[in-house]
């Protein structure tokens, strides 16, 4: 008797079925190699990236089905799941708990999308946990609940290899440089797929995507950064004035000579105050970037604060973070704001904004102000390239 084949035209089918369905997903989709396992009663995935299909599963689940399986390992595969168990010590006993815990992160994110899992898939609710966190939370929480278990989906998912993983010599393996780069070429084409069609991507790709292309920094470090750097920028414009006598006039006789006059910025936050703000973040934002001001010598004559949504409730003078008036809570608009802090006068050369990021922006910047965007919380739309932008976000 021959051995079991796979139906590649199935399978051909399921891969693009998840290319259709997720994109941004496709070059990840379409770069595993599969390997013929009679008897294993699922598809699974190793670290590899290679996967693992009983021919006879193949032939009883349809192309969708196998397509958002396929998706699904696609998941572990690019969030790296077999190293974080292996960073976490996942060992015999605990596997089945990170697995669950793993299938719970992508999940939650597939159900949305409208897919068709042959199994009832697990997710973070029935794991008596709140959607949206890492597997890693998810773990913690269900680490000594026996009653939780998952499928097997492969090394790919825990990082311990199989017995049927011997069957793949010969096929090609994808090594952890090719990798990376595969996880970065993906995370690009779910931003500029997040930025083109916004809702289109799930958040929790979002935020993989933005975690693995800009790495967490402590945003209190950014952010004094780039506003000293504005306020640097703008006080360097310096001039010669006439006003003040050189203090080496005195050696040049009857000559006035210009001193140097360095001018001290006038500075605006404006501050998104509509609803999806988290407000202690907020708050911490503020505060941070007030004290960043009074360090470099800013007097309140030279602050300005205007609270925004869609449209700018108030423009306020502050000499407290308390002072702050949250107004607002309808849709965004930071370019409202950004206008209204261009009609002050003095005119402020540099607008820091503080926002969560849900919100369209001008198609060009100000010409005559340095603008900070400080993106408060996880999970925003893009922001403008001609702003400098920082993420605040409690690095856990
Ligand atoms: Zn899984």
């Amino acid at each position: 008797m021959s051995a079991p084949r796979l139906d590649e035209q199935r399978i051909a089918a399921a891969r693009l079925w998840g290319a259709l369905r997720f994109p941004y997903l496709a070059s990840a989709v379409f770069a595993s190699r599969v390997v013929t396992a009679p008897g294993l009663g699922t598809i699974a995935v190793d670290r590899s990236w290679r996967l693992y299909m009983d021919p006879a599963v193949v032939d009883e689940w349809s192309a969708a089905e196998i397509g958002s399986v396929l998706v699904h390992h696609v998941g572990h595969l690019l969030r790296d799941h077999a190293a974080r168990a292996q960073q976490l010590g996942i060992d015999e006993s605990s596997e089945m708990a990170w697995v669950a815990a793993a299938d719970a992160e992508i999940n939650d994110d597939l159900v949305d999308a409208d897919v068709s899992f042959p199994v009832e898939p697990i997710l973070p609710t029935a794991l008596g946990c709140e959607p949206g966190r890492f597997a890693e939370d998810y773990f913690r929480a269900i680490r000594d609940k026996p009653e939780f278990c998952a499928g097997e989906c492969g090394s790919g998912a825990h990082g311990r290899g199989r017995r049927w993983e011997l069957n793949a010599d010969g096929i090609p393996q994808i090594n952890p440089a090719s990798a990376h780069l595969l996880r970065c070429k993906v995370a690009s084409e779910i931003r500029s797929c997040a930025g083109n069609l916004p809702g289109t991507v799930p958040l929790g790709w979002q935020r993989w995507a933005d975690a693995l292309l800009e790495p967490k920094v402590d945003w209190r470090r950014a952010l004094a950064a780039e506003v000293r750097a504005g306020v640097a920028s703008v006080a360097g414009c310096v001039d010669y004035s006439y006003m003040r006598p050189s203090r080496r006039a005195s050696v040049t006789g009857d000559v006035i000579m210009p001193a140097l006059r360095k001018p001290l910025p006038t500075v605006a936050i404006v501050i998104d105050t509509s609803g999806s703000m988290s407000d202690d973040l907020l708050a911490a934002a503020v505060a941070e970037v007030k004290g960043i001001l009074q360090g470099v010598g800013l007097d309140r004559d030279h602050l300005h604060v205007l609270s925004c949504d869609a449209y700018v409730h108030k423009v306020q003078r502050i000499t407290s973070a308390r002072q702050i008036e949250l107004r607002g809570g309808g849709g965004t608009n930071m370019g409202a704001g950004i206008d209204a802090a261009l009609q002050l006068r003095p005119s402020p050369s540099l607008i820091v904004v503080l926002t969560d990021g849900y919100t369209p922006w001008p198609a060009d910047g100000p010409k005559r102000a340095r603008v900070v965007v400080g993106l408060v919380g996880a999970g925003h739309w893009p922001a403008p390239s001609w702003a400098r932008c920082v993420r605040i976000e409690e690095v856990t």
